[in-house]
Order: C-alpha cells, then structure tokens, then sequence
C-alpha cells in the first residue's frame, strides 16, 4: 500500500487524506521535510496558493518540496495544488513562485472574472465526474510532454492535466464524495 502525503500548510486537507484511503492508500499530513521524506507521493491540496508559497518558505519546505518534484515523485494538485505544480503562472501576486514540474502557464482566479465558483459534469481520462470549482485556476497554455485529461464550459479550458509522475486538477475531487480522481492518483503511484 503506497503512503501517499497531503501538504499540510494550508487548505483543505482532511478530505485528500480521507479520499487518499478510501482510494487504498495509506495517507497522512506532511508539514516538515522529515515527513515529506517519508512519503511516497504528495498530494497538495486547494486553498490559497500565495499563502501556501509564503508558508513552503517559512517552513523551509519550497527547496525540499522542488528537489522530490525533480527527483520523480508522484504529486498531485487540486486547485491552488496545480498552481504550485505549475512552472509558470499568470496572476500571480509579486514575486510568486511555485514548486513548478509541469510544463504549463496557469492562469489564478481564471474562471472568477465569469463566476466565482460553480459545478460542473465533465470527462475526467474518459470518465464523467462532477467537478467543484472555487475561484479555480484554468491550464492557460501545455507543453509538449503534457497530456490534457479533462476540459470544462466555459471556453472549453484545460482543467486536468498529466505529466509523466504530476497530475493536476483546477476542480477539487475531494469535496465529492467521489474517489475516483484520487484512485486514479493512487494507481499512477503504484505504476511508478
Ligand atoms: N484562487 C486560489 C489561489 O490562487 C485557489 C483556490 C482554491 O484552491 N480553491 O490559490
């Protein structure tokens, strides 16, 4: 059984730690490059991306979080998660950085200039799953090596992406009930 991390400075991490085992995974809360190093893979969860950029330094964890991201490890990130796992961002605030790994510019906020938050079916890796958004992020641009794996209304945006070891979701699975997104994670981890 894979024990698969959830980023604990911020956001909503209980519901990732449970979706994780109801997915058959053995999950719990990282804060501390100790904990991240005993992990598996990592799931960063949805909140606020520049609180949890300040925090990552605060905490001394952007370094280590960037070096297991370079090293292979599997991650996922719901919402603000896929903003840190973006190497480029639009709207970000002031100096802003990210863990970075997928090869995208992401844009923050990017549905909210319409709505703030709303519900929407979609396909997600060829399943019909019923996706959350909260002032979410939408993929503004893919590199070659990046596969699209889901795209809502409006504008038909790029909303779930994979590459190689990272997946990234601008919806949040874990507010569902539903875990298939998670379990999708936990089987890449066990293919890695
Ligand atoms: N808008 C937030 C950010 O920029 C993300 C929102 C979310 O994770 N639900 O980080």
């Amino acid at each position: 059984m894979p024990t698969i991390g959830v980023l604990a400075l911020q956001g909503d991490v209980r519901e990732h730690v449970r979706m994780l085992q109801e997915a058959g995974a053995s999950a719990h809360a990282v804060r501390r490059p100790a904990e991240l190093d005993a992990v598996d893979a990592l799931v960063i969860p949805g909140g606020e991306s520049t609180t949890m950029w300040k925090l990552a330094e605060t905490f001394d964890m952007l370094q280590p979080l960037r070096m297991r991201v370079k090293e292979g490890m599997p991650a996922y990130g719901s919402c603000a998660g896929m903003i840190m796992l973006a190497d480029r961002i639009e709207d970000g605030i002031a100096g802003q950085q990210t863990i970075g790994g997928i090869d995208m510019v992401v844009r923050r906020n990017a549905f909210g200039r319409q709505v703030d938050s709303f519900e929407s079916d979609l396909d997600f890796a060829g399943e019909r799953v019923h996706a959350v958004f909260i002032r979410a992020p939408w993929v503004e641009s893919i590199g070659t090596d990046v596969e699209v794996l889901g795209r809502c209304e409006p504008g038909d945006r790029i909303v779930a992406v994979r590459q190689g070891p990272l997946l990234a979701t601008s919806f949040h699975p874990e507010l569902t009930g539903d875990a298939r997104v998670h379990r999708y994670f936990v089987d890449m981890v066990r293919e890695l």
